[in-house]
């Protein structure tokens, strides 16, 4: 495998053209490819091991798994706080 060059045209995900395109190494860390720049539209990013970005529906699915966590884990960690307490407080009284 011969070495990674500036200039040398490697294949990468473009956010901006949606796809995979021809990029152009502009930086060069640990012989990988750090910064790339997009053949078709110039757009210079960081290098994405040809991986497009998560989806906006895949984000949209997290953040709902995540409003479903929160609103099953306060609920059962408050109630088991709750009950050795209250026992306490009424044995107290009268
Ligand atoms: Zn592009």
């Amino acid at each position: 495998m011969r070495e990674l060059q500036l200039g040398d045209i490697i294949d990468d995900y473009c956010i901006k053209c949606k796809r995979l395109t021809n990029h152009s190494v502009v930086s060069i860390l640990n012989a990988q490819p750090a910064k790339v720049r997009c053949r078709t539209c110039y757009h210079e990013h960081d290098y994405r091991h040809e991986q497009p970005p998560p989806s906006r529906r895949d984000l949209k699915k997290q953040a709902l798994f995540r409003e479903v966590l929160s609103t099953i884990a306060p609920e059962a960690t408050s109630a088991e706080g709750k009950k050795p307490r209250a026992r306490g407080k009424k044995s107290a009284g009268p």
